[in-house]
Formats: structure tokens, sequence, C-alpha cells
């Protein structure tokens, strides 16, 4: 397979450190099993995730010199405005500083108006998939978060291009078992983080949106991996072949009323996060009116003019052809590399990870003792590298009857931060990984030693299952 060459030259280099397999086993067992405790200078290779991980350029770090601090009225908000205007053509927008943020200044905005205007008693948002902080915030705001799978999307040997599209017939199917008047929104996520970084077809934008249209529901766009979406768009979608990812982007947005976007992803700054509304000025004054006391004032939100500047120009680069293709091609070479060797993973691969699918490596283990956080664990003793579970202990409880949710995938996730690794670096990860897989039979599940009340996977601790 073709490798892409960085197209980017080294300006600034941060030294990474490896160590001794004794210094790892001694690193691990200090974070309990979980490598979400572990420090970052005990890792090697850090594939937690894409989310603020990513370079800036030299002319992105220039814009942080550029920063106008003013409390009201600053510069970089008008620059942040006209690139948020140009690319998405969205003018009402606040800043904020995250994407959660925007999530929680929204999603409650979104469930009045359904109250006032349809009188909707029992707020229901509708989505591909909720992301994780996009599913607590819907909850927060007293709504039910529902997800839409397309069945195709995990199989994941099933080689099919769309696996972020939402399933049209259950969508048609959940609209009239909801009712529409209860549906505070429908939410696209692009590309679709829980199916494997899997991209929406512009024709599914579409069907979603005319759907949506005709039953009013207002459909936000939950944007962060935008770009390469779009990319995918282009090389997948026959008629997308001839169009720039500018003009694609451009498209996408007239299939949805309102955006709310992590910053940290595409747009390659460390922090920040946009919410944008198409043409609804009642709910974009309710916006800015909780904009105020959650995030800050109008025309800073969560953000500092400098950051608002480093992302008004990351929003440009972000779309640069040969940068994207570098960027899901090295992606793809990882994947590539795996499969060759024989090692189970989401097919295709995605924009911005690779997901192995533990079920398959160790399908001794069982879903309560965590076989992808199994495999996160070996992989940083073998070779230091941080990767990330995305199966039943992200999943959690249920609230309720507290026992194990159910999860369709046991996922290990290699998340490729954006400018930050070389090809090199990518082999070096497959190297590791398929020696990992090659012994995974001598492995055993992890029981907890603590196990957090919410949000477990972050803070619990482990120990080696008995039995
Ligand atoms: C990261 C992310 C969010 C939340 O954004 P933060 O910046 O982490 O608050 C929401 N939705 C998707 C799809 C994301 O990837």
């Amino acid at each position: 397979m073709k490798r892409i060459p960085e197209p980017f030259r080294i300006k600034m280099v941060e030294p990474i450190r490896m160590t001794t397999l004794a210094d790892r086993q001694e690193a691990l067992k200090l974070a309990g099993y979980n490598p979400f405790a572990l420090r970052s200078e005990d890792v090697y290779i850090d594939l937690l995730t894409d989310s603020g991980t990513g370079a800036m350029s030299d002319t992105q770090w220039a814009g942080l010199m550029l920063g106008d601090e003013a409390y009201a009225g600053g510069r970089n908000f008008y620059h942040l405005q006209a690139a948020v205007e140009d690319i998405f053509g969205y003018r009402d927008f606040v800043p904020t500083h995250q994407g959660r943020g925007a999530e929680q200044i929204l999603f409650p905005c979104l469930v009045d108006k359904l109250r006032e205007e349809r009188g909707g008693q029992q707020p229901v948002f509708l989505s591909n998939f909720h992301f994780d902080t996009t599913a607590a915030h819907v909850e927060l705001a007293g709504g039910k978060a529902i997800n839409i799978v397309d069945e195709r999307a995990f199989e994941t040997d099933l080689l099919y291009d769309w696996k972020g599209n939402i399933d049209l017939e259950k969508l048609k199917a959940c609209i009239a078992h909801y009712h529409a008047e209860n549906i505070a929104g429908i939410i696209v996520t692009i590309t679709c983080n829980s199916t494997g970084g899997q991209p929406v077809s512009m024709a599914s934008l579409k069907a979603v949106y005319q759907l949506a249209k005709q039953y009013q529901i207002p459909v936000i766009m939950d944007s962060a991996r935008f770009c390469e979406n779009a990319w995918f768009i282009k090389h997948r979608e026959a008629c997308y072949q001839g169009h720039s990812i500018k003009q694609i982007v451009a498209e996408m947005y007239q299939y949805a009323d309102m955006l709310t976007l992590s910053a940290k992803k595409d747009p390659m700054v460390n922090i920040g996060g946009l919410c944008a509304i198409r043409n609804d000025r009642a709910l974009f004054q309710d916006v800015q009116t909780r904009c105020v006391p959650m995030e800050g004032f109008i025309t800073y939100g969560g953000m500092a003019g400098r950051d608002m500047e480093a992302l008004a120009r990351g929003l440009y680069e972000g779309l640069d052809e040969d940068y994207l293709t570098y960027r899901i091609k090295q992606v793809e070479y990882l994947a590539y590399r795996l499969q060759q060797a024989g090692v189970p993973i989401q097919l295709p691969a995605g924009g911005h990870a690779v997901f192995v699918d533990a079920k398959k490596i160790v399908p001794n283990i069982p879903a309560e003792q965590f076989p992808a956080q199994v495999l996160c664990n070996a992989l940083y003793l073998e070779a230091g590298i941080r990767a990330v579970e995305i199966g039943s202990l992200l999943a959690g409880r249920d609230p309720v009857t507290k026992r194990q949710k159910p999860s369709p995938v046991e996922f290990l996730r290699l998340t490729i931060p954006r400018r930050v690794y070389t090809n090199d670096h990518m082999d070096y990860v497959a190297d590791a990984l398929i020696n990992v897989v090659s012994q995974a039979n001598n492995l055993s599940g992890l029981e907890f030693e603590y196990e957090a009340p919410v949000l477990r996977h972050f803070t619990s601790t482990f120990k080696l299952a008995s039995g």
C-alpha cells in the first residue's frame, strides 16, 4: 500500500521517552490497570484520543500572538465569525470552551422551544449515535437519547462505505413511535465516532433532512470531524469527485439547521468549540442568553481571543485536501498493516482511528471482564502505547437496574492525533499490536478493585479476575 509522505516539515520537536518493561509494569500497577490513570510521561505513543492532541501549524501559533483580549467585540471573534459563515454558511454563532459547552447551552434551548411551540412533554433526541457527552447533555436537559444505528455498522468484517448513516426506515419508525411533537432534534454525528469514525453519505444527510423538514424537527450536525466526513464523500460518492472539500462542506451544512462543534478534532486546536445556527433568530437569542452565564460573554464564550484566532485559521487548515488525504491514508495504512497480519478490525478503517475487534482476539474473556481493556493494558506493557477501550467498560451500568449494559462491540481504539506522529510510528504501533495479538491466549480478564459510580471508565481501578 502506498504511503503518503507527511505534507509538512517539522520545525519544532517534543521528545518522547521510551521506558523499560519494568518501568511500565510499575506505572500500570500504580494506575490501577486503567490507562486513563497513566502519566503522559510514561507513555511512548499516545493513541488515547484525537481530541485536543493535534499539532497546530506555524500559522496557528503566529495567530496566538494576535489575540485581542477585549471583553467584548474583540477582533478575533469577527475573524472566527467570517470563517464560520464562509465555511458553514451560518452567521449566528457563539464560541464555547469545547463541544460539550455548545451542547450544554443548545440542548436546554431546544427542549424549551419544543415545549413552547409544540407542547412536547417528553423530549427525545434521535441520532446515528450520541457521543458520550452529547447523550449526557441530552439527559441533563431532561431529554431521552435514542441511537438509530444501521444494522451493518457493527459487522466489523463487512466492507460497507457508510457505516455512519442513520437507517432511514428505522428513523421513520422512531418518529412514528415517539411522535414528532416530542422530538426536540435529530443529531447527525459526522463522522460517527461510536461506530468507528465512519462517515455519513451526502445522500443520507439529504434524506434525513428532508424527512425532518416534513415533521418540522430541527437537525443538529454534531460536527467534530466534518472535514474527514467531507473527504469520504468526495472519494466514495461518485458525483462529488470533482468538488472541492469546501464545496462539499457547504452542501453538507445545507442539510442541517444548526451545529455543535468540538474544535479539538478537525480544526486542530487544543481547546475550543462552537454552536452555530442557520436561520432561527429566536433560538439564537436563547442560545446567546444562556451562553453568558454558562460559557461567557457572547463574543468570547469559552475562549480567549488568541484561541479564537487559532481556531479561525485551523478551520481552513482542516479543509486542506493534501492534508486530509495524508491524514486519512495514515489511518488506513495502520489498518492495512494490521489487516495483513490477520488482526480483526472494523472495516473499512475510519477517519481518525483504527478500531480493533477485541471480542475476536480474546474470545475466552467475557464482556464483564473487559476484553478490550485487557488488550489495552497488554499493548501498553508491550510497547508503551496507550490505546482506549470502547466497549462494555465504557457502556457502564443501567442507571435503574444497575446491571452491566450490553455493548454491541468490544473495541480497542487506536486514535491517531492530527499531524503528530509519522508513518514510522504507525509501523511501530502495528508491530507491537501484532505481537500482542499473537500471544493473546495467555491474557486473562479484569475485575474492579474500585468501580466509580458514574463515567466509570475514567477513574475505576482493576485487578486480575479470579478463576
Ligand atoms: C469530542 C466530541 C464531542 C464533545 O466535544 P468536547 O470538545 O470533548 O467537549 C461531541 N461530539 C463528538 C462527535 C465528539 O467527537
